[in-house]
């Protein structure tokens, strides 16, 4: 892989604030955003043992969990710092927020600072259709979406790009949740049905996609609301204590995941025995293991969201960045020469 581009002074550090990041998506249009960022992620999937993998750091409290997620490929590294607090959004917060950082692994220096609100919900969405592109059924048309807050949008803009979605069936326990969606998707192109029920909602789909967010072990699908057939997009259940997916429904899938060492803490897996057989994405998409074999089998993708993600979604954004999408960021301290830190932080001192 090449070195990234280096900035025009080493030690500035280009930073993309919100307004940048939504300059920057709003340019290319949010749908072939995700579209890039899909292909990037799969590009970076199918070179999978190139990667320092670790599953993610948690600290956890009552109210949510905030943790870090970092990756090499041996010429770049890169992290991500994200929360996840359900009861965030009754106090007016966000659920999910997120910033991260590239630097170069020669000199360690930082090549990019982000935030990674926005990115994330995007490669969330550029993580499933990519997942969908393998697992989802043959010309897949419909899809259910259960959960309709801050990932729901990208989600649907995303699987009508990549997959070809032309209706998306709508349903949250806040009605006002579905009405934000189906507002914001009014001319997305998309048909947007909104249900009184998840059961409505999952009827006729192909795929269903489950986006709640609760600090608990819930059970947004039951068995009978899953046909043969189907593709599940889970992407809701990501933390210990925290699922979406009924256990009957996991025993009788196939299922897929990012990377088994932190899927099996995280995902909907925790439901199961440790040894439960699950295929690793990243053989199905270098070749070397099967994605969906028939059209009677029930796909699930166990989505947690991993480091590599991230590392892609970050590689995307340094790659595309124009000048009035970033700013220089005065953040590392590098003195002309080297040694003499304190003689620059001396001769910067207020004349008296
Ligand atoms: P959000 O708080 O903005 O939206 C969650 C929505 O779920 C809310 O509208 C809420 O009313 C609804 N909801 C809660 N319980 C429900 C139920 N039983 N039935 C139907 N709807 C219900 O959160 P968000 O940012 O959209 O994130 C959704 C979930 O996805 C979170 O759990 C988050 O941690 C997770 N997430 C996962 C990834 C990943 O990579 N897998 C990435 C980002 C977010």
């Amino acid at each position: 892989m090449q070195l990234p581009p280096q900035p025009s002074r080493l030690a500035m550090v280009p930073f993309v604030s919100v307004e940048h990041m939504m300059k920057l998506v709003n340019r290319i249009g949010p749908a072939e955003v995700i579209a890039g960022i899909a292909d990037t992620i799969e590009y970076d999937y199918r070179r999978w043992p190139e990667f320092d993998k670790t599953p993610r750091v948690p600290s956890h409290s009552k109210e949510g969990v905030i943790e870090l997620m970092p990756t090499s490929d041996g010429v770049t590294y890169g992290f991500k710092y994200v929360n996840g607090h359900p009861a965030n959004m009754a106090r007016g917060y966000q659920t999910v927020t997120a910033f991260g950082l590239l630097a170069r692994v020669d000199t360690g220096y930082p090549i990019l600072l982000s935030e990674m609100t926005i990115l994330t919900a995007l490669r969330t969405a550029a993580m499933s259709v990519v997942a969908a592109r393998h697992l989802a059924p043959e010309n897949a048309k419909t899809m259910a979406v259960i959960g309709n807050g801050a990932q729901c949008e990208f989600q649907c803009l995303g699987f009508h790009k990549v997959i070809g979605i032309d209706i998306v069936r709508l349903y949250d326990i806040d009605p006002a949740a579905t009405e934000k969606a189906a507002r914001n998707l009014a001319q997305s192109g998309l048909t947007v049905v909104s249900c009184k029920t998840p059961e409505e909602a999952v009827t006729g789909a192909d795929i269903i996609t489950t986006c709640t967010a609760d600090k608990q072990l819930a059970t947004i699908l039951t068995d009978n609301m899953v046909g043969a057939g189907q593709h599940i997009n889970a992407i809701g259940g990501d933390c210990p204590g925290k699922t979406e997916i009924h256990r009957d429904i996991l025993m009788r899938s196939d299922i897929f995941v990012e990377y088994p060492p932190q899927t099996r803490i995280e995902g909907e897996i925790q439901q199961l025995a440790p040894d439960h057989p699950v295929t690793e994405l990243w053989q199905v998409i270098a070749g070397e293991k099967q994605g969906r074999a028939s059209d009677r089998q029930t796909t699930l993708f166990d989505s947690v969201g991993f480091a590599t993600e991230d590392f892609s979604a970050l590689r995307y954004v340094h790659a595309q960045l124009k000048p009035h999408e970033f700013q220089d960021l005065d953040m590392i301290a590098d003195p002309d020469d080297p040694r003499d830190l304190f003689g620059m932080l001396k001769r910067a001192a207020p004349v008296v």
